[in-house]
């Protein structure tokens, strides 16, 4: 599906749509794209659609609804109670067991932010972060930064993954 790889928050309603097609691969799809358009999407839209998929027949549907809710953090606050049952329900998957306890951690932690009650200070320049930023961070590199060190993190690993992947074909074409 290109829907949602695109980054484009204006595929929201299209994939609110298909979180409802009765087709579970499209479904698991929908949530996984909408998840990934955490902070760009309307949130509250967002979750409203995801919400839903926690019931869901399908395990992986299930699956990917955790993980898209958790990367909506203090959005998700209304999901909290649904992901705690997963969390715990003897009846689902492990891997849901695992991910939901692990979003109702981050959920939970990002509330806390927003309550003053917990500071997490970005590991690069130590300003305090946001909730959305502990959320985003902590997804992509389980390490606190703020959204500009952010984006200079992320570039930074992406140079080099180039650069280590040009000097392997380089590699290969001296047969070094
Ligand atoms: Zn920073």
């Amino acid at each position: 599906m290109e829907l949602g790889n695109s980054g484009d928050p204006a595929a929201l309603p299209e994939l609110v749509e298909l979180t409802r097609s009765p087709a579970a691969n499209v479904r698991r799809l929908a949530a996984s794209a909408i998840g990934k358009l955490a902070g760009l999407a309307d949130a509250k839209g967002a979750v409203a659609a995801l919400q839903p998929l926690l019931q869901d027949s399908h395990p992986q549907v299930r699956q990917y609804a955790v993980k898209a809710l958790k990367a909506y953090g203090t959005a998700a606050r209304c999901a909290l109670s649904d992901l705690r049952d997963i969390a715990i329900s003897p009846v689902e998957k492990e891997y849901n067991q695992r991910d939901a306890k692990l979003a109702v951690e981050t959920i939970e932690e990002a509330l806390r932010i927003e309550e003053k009650q917990a500071i997490h200070c970005c590991q690069r320049c130590g300003v305090k972060l946001e909730p959305d930023e502990y959320v985003r961070s902590h997804k992509a590199f389980q390490r606190p930064f703020c959204n500009y060190c952010f984006d200079e993190v992320f570039l930074e690993r992406r140079n080099f993954e180039t650069k280590v992947e040009l000097q392997k074909n380089i590699r290969a074409k001296d047969g070094t």
